[in-house]
């Protein structure tokens, strides 16, 4: 019965059905056992499935339960997406479904000031959600470091690829903590996103809705 029965307990519980999630969507109940038994994730799921919450409660989850220590310009968990407007909403969202919770984020996007998002990064946080043209500047400069980041995600992969990402996806992905658990959806699966799959994810459940 309703998000108790996929593995979902306690604050987070809680956050998501004051949030008026009362029952998940079928990408929810597909992705979020696996993904909370520790399993990659290949989805096929389009904007207005509910992937959000599908990929963001296991982390969620996993991040719960660790303590507040954190290393400084870390992130234990990061977001990719294609868009501004994309990676805000990923954070209202997450901010929605972790109330009462511990769990801090960050945004790191191009077109805005990079001064406010080097001095949030600095303390470390748990999630950060990132455009990859900015986040690539960043890591660079070594104002981010992703060697800790044990949680990846792309989403809309298929519009990263699109946008001339892909490049900047691979080497984010290549800086993030090898044993890492990595969930990939897109709305499209042209053999250029497969291969990138393929290179990111080890053995992972395929979802599709
Ligand atoms: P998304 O596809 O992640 O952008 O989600 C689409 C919309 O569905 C968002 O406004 C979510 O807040 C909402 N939503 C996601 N999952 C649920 C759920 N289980 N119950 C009610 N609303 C949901």
């Amino acid at each position: 019965e309703g998000f108790a029965s996929l593995g979902i307990t306690g604050a987070l519980l809680k956050a998501t059905e004051a949030a008026g999630f009362d029952s998940p969507k079928p990408i929810q109940i597909k992705a979020i056992p696996p993904q909370i038994e520790g399993r990659d994730i290949l989805g096929v799921a389009q904007t207005g499935s509910g992937k959000t919450a599908a990929y963001t409660l296991p982390i969620l989850s996993s991040i719960a339960a660790l303590g507040t220590k954190r290393l400084p310009r870390t992130a234990r968990a990061l977001i990719l997406a294609p868009t501004r407007e994309l990676a805000v909403q990923i954070e209202e969202t997450i901010r929605l479904l972790s109330k009462g919770t511990h769990i801090s984020t960050a945004l790191v996007l191009g077109g805005v000031s990079r001064f406010s998002q080097v001095k949030r990064m600095a303390p470390g946080v748990d999630i950060l959600i990132a455009t990859p043209g900015r986040l690539t500047d960043l890591v660079r400069e070594g104002e981010v470091k992703l060697h800790e980041t044990r949680w990846l995600v792309l989403d809309e992969a298929d519009r990263m690829l699109d946008m001339g990402f892909i490049n900047d996806v691979r080497r984010i992905a290549g800086a993030t903590h090898r044993d890492r658990q990595t969930a990939f959806f897109s709305a499209t699966m042209p053999s250029e996103i497969e291969s990138l799959a393929r290179s990111i994810l080890k053995d992972p459940v395929h979802v599709e809705v």
